[in-house]
């Protein structure tokens, strides 16, 4: 699988950081929103256990591109397969894949009428048909992993901010994923509450999660990120390790961001 033939010449190599098999392939991917070019030939490998840190100015299409990994975006051209299949159009093969890979959004989307507990067990039950009791035990456990195993009963509006995203991973993990985008998740968080979230991703990096995380934290990047992707203007500008990114980054656009965010 080669990610070379339509990269800008900026773009650096990345072999080194690979490990594991492929599990998402994007290959000359486009899209427009009516008259605007929101994914310009996309290019990427993002392999099993692999975590990716997406960065770039806002609306560069960090993502539109995310969106379209688990199909909540349709995309013009290309193609985008995960574990070797190209995404389904529709159906059951669509529930499929959107079980398979999980996705944690920038506002905390819960169920708000439903408790803690019954947003992740809701998924596995209905579209794994997993068995209530079986669902709550997991829930259970991984309520617990990300520390808020004591607000099972509440409803998600009487958590803070932290912990409802908190739950929303649990609620991802529940189902079994892949992958796990994540979109922004600590940018809607109160300072203080970010930590406790960042916290959570690094450990599930660290157990071989395989991950697409769109963020501006770059002390997580360089704690967890095996790559960065920098986008700008729909393109992928640049491909590194985090080290090799933020100490030498070799495109204008990208020392120009990052001249405004470090
Ligand atoms: P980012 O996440 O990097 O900030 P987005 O992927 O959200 O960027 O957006 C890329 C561009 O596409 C932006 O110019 C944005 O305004 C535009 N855009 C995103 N979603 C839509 C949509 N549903 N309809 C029209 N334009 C959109
Ligand atoms: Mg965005």
């Amino acid at each position: 699988m080669t990610t070379s033939d339509a990269s800008p010449a900026a773009r650096t190599s990345n072999i080194n950081v690979r490990r594991g098999e492929p599990l998402v392939v994007i290959e000359h991917v486009d899209k427009h929103f009516g008259d605007l070019h929101v994914l310009r030939d996309i290019n990427t490998v993002v392999n099993r256990g692999e975590v990716v840190v997406v960065i770039g100015p806002s609306g560069s299409g960090k993502s539109t591109l995310c969106r379209a990994v688990n199909r909540l975006e349709t995309i013009d051209s290309g193609t985008i397969a995960i574990d070797g299949v190209p995404l389904p159009e529709e159906g059951r093969a669509l529930a499929k894949l959107r079980a398979d890979v999980g996705m944690v959004f920038q506002s905390f989307n819960l169920f708000a009428h439903k408790t803690v507990l019954e947003n992740v067990t809701l998924g596995p039950m209905r579209v794994r048909g997993v068995k209530k009791k079986d669902a709550v035990k997991k829930a259970t456990e991984l309520l617990d992993r990300v520390g808020v195993a004591d607000q099972a009963a509440k409803m998600p509006s009487q958590l803070s901010g932290g912990q409802q995203q908190r739950v929303a991973i649990a609620r991802s993990l529940a189902m079994n994923p892949k992958l796990i985008l994540l979109d922004e998740p600590t940018s809607a968080l109160d300072p203080e509450m970010i930590n406790e979230v960042l916290d959570v991703m690094v450990g599930l990096a660290q157990e071989g999660m395989t991950m697409i995380v769109v963020t501006h934290e770059m002390g997580f990047a360089r704690k967890a990120a095996d790559r960065v992707l920098f986008m700008a203007d729909g393109a992928i500008v640049e491909e590194a390790a985090p080290e090799q990114f933020f100490t030498n980054p070799q495109s204008e656009r990208a020392k120009d961001f990052l001249s405004k965010i470090l």
